[in-house]
């Protein structure tokens, strides 16, 4: 026999997984910063995926959460980028910042829907 907090549970569940989602970010993050390319932002540094680039975002009509990280998923709509099929000189985007022996590229990811748009340090051998 089930009891009241496991039938809770699977109702939870079952309302989850049927949700249409409107999602909103939910925890307090630090701006975003801008590359030396004006509207595109800083992403992956290095190896790094820096603190704050990450966001929780929770559904109004359900209360499911998640955390996502705005170097693969766009804040203003939640889907994922769209990475460039090249990887495009680091020097343009980030000048030399934490990169003086030239270890990387800056591969861009775009949203499909805006124009939110970041610049990912990649390894570029
Ligand atoms: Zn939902
Ligand atoms: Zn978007």
């Amino acid at each position: 026999m089930t009891n009241i907090v496991d039938y809770l549970k699977t109702e939870i569940n079952k309302l989850q997984s049927n949700c249409k989602h409107k999602w909103s970010i939910t925890s307090p993050h630090d701006e975003l910063r801008e590359s030396l390319v004006p509207n595109i932002y800083l992403g992956k540094e290095g190896v790094y995926v820096p603190g704050n680039t990450k966001f929780v975002i929770t559904c109004s009509e359900c209360s499911l959460s998640g955390t996502r990280y705005y170097t693969d998923t766009c804040p203003k709509c939640f889907i994922t980028l769209k990475a460039d099929n090249i990887l495009s000189s680091r020097e343009n985007y980030k000048g030399d910042r934490f990169d003086k022996f030239g270890y990387f590229g800056v591969r861009v990811s775009r949203c499909p829907n805006n124009d939110f748009t970041v610049a990912n340090d990649e390894f570029n051998q």
